[in-house]
């Protein structure tokens, strides 16, 4: 099976946050999509969106967390919603060191940008982005140290990732549709 013998219309720009899982949870994902469940199923799975809808709010569910697992990192600067984070390039958020010139010295300040979209997520989809970005205050890399931070912060990680991108795609279809949702769509 090569990239080449795949249809060039499959799997579609509707799975691109999901690239690399096993094709055959992508078929289930893809049923769901079609049935427009996908969220639903989520919701049931994860519960009610979460309560930090402010930046205030966000600021201290960030610091408890780093509080308990991350003490010695560096301090963040902001911790903040950010709406013009564009879902598809920043899928899983963004971290970035802001550089300033303070008294002749380049001060690095760090800063936890989380997606607006993140803000109507169940909580263990937030929980899921915020320990990924404050894993990248010690890793900068998607590697193996990274993933086992992560990890060490939140043992269901790895299955929290694949939901919170499952959400994404949920999301992007949910908005891609027409207004009335699915023709069939009944009970
Ligand atoms: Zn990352």
């Amino acid at each position: 099976m090569t990239e080449a013998e795949r249809p060039p219309s499959r799997p579609g720009p509707s799975l691109q946050y999901l690239s690399g899982y096993p094709a055959e949870l992508l078929a289930r994902v893809d049923t769901l999509l079609a049935q427009g469940s996908l969220l639903d199923t989520l919701t049931r799975r994860h519960g009610p969106p979460h309560s930090m809808r402010t930046d205030g709010a966000l600021y201290g569910y960030v610091s408890d967390i780093k509080g308990r697992f991350m003490r010695s990192a560096v301090p963040l600067s902001r911790i903040a919603y950010d709406n013009k984070l564009h879902v598809v390039r920043n899928a899983l958020g963004m971290h970035s060191v802001v550089s300033r010139v303070q008294g002749g010295r380049i001060k690095a300040k760090r800063e936890i940008r989380i997606a607006g979209l993140f803000r109507e997520v169940p909580e263990p989809l937030l929980r899921m982005i915020v320990v990924h970005e404050l894993a990248h205050l010690k890793e900068r890399m998607h590697d193996r140290a990274f993933y086992a931070l992560c990890r060490h912060m939140e043992p269901a990680y790895d299955q929290l990732e694949f939901d919170a991108r499952l959400w994404l795609t949920a999301v992007e279809a949910q908005a891609a549709r027409p207004a009335g949702g699915p023709a069939a769509g009944s009970g």
